[in-house]
């Protein structure tokens, strides 16, 4: 549940900053057109999901997993970061990397 409210809190700060930057950077009331609206909407937009995409990623696969070839429950060894392009953006992913002492082989689990 902490790390549900960790997650939730980091979204909405994202979310809070897009919309001060979008409101600082928005022409004047009676200048705007109607494009400029699409694409600031556009822009937050894009940028949420990228938000999302990241912040799930970041989230998922952080205890142990079993080992393919014994099936032992092993810990976290460390994370390896890769660039990814998912349909909510380009985003960088962290992959939990684990070490199994019994089979002496290490594993990123599926996924
Ligand atoms: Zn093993």
């Amino acid at each position: 549940m902490r790390e549900r409210e960790e997650i939730k809190a980091r979204l909405l700060k994202g979310y809070e900053e897009l919309v001060e930057r979008m409101l600082a950077e928005k022409p004047a009331d009676e200048e705007i057109l109607l494009e400029e609206i699409e694409g600031m909407a556009v822009e937050v937009g894009e940028r949420v999901k990228q938000q999302v995409a990241q912040a799930l990623s970041e989230e998922a696969k952080r205890g142990e997993a079993l080992c393919p070839v014994c099936g032992e429950r092993v810990p976290v060894k460390g994370y390896r970061h890769k660039q990814v392009v998912t349909v909510a953006g380009e985003i960088r992913l962290r992959r939990a990397y684990h070490y199994c002492e019994r089979c002496q082989k290490g594993f990123f689990p599926p996924g």
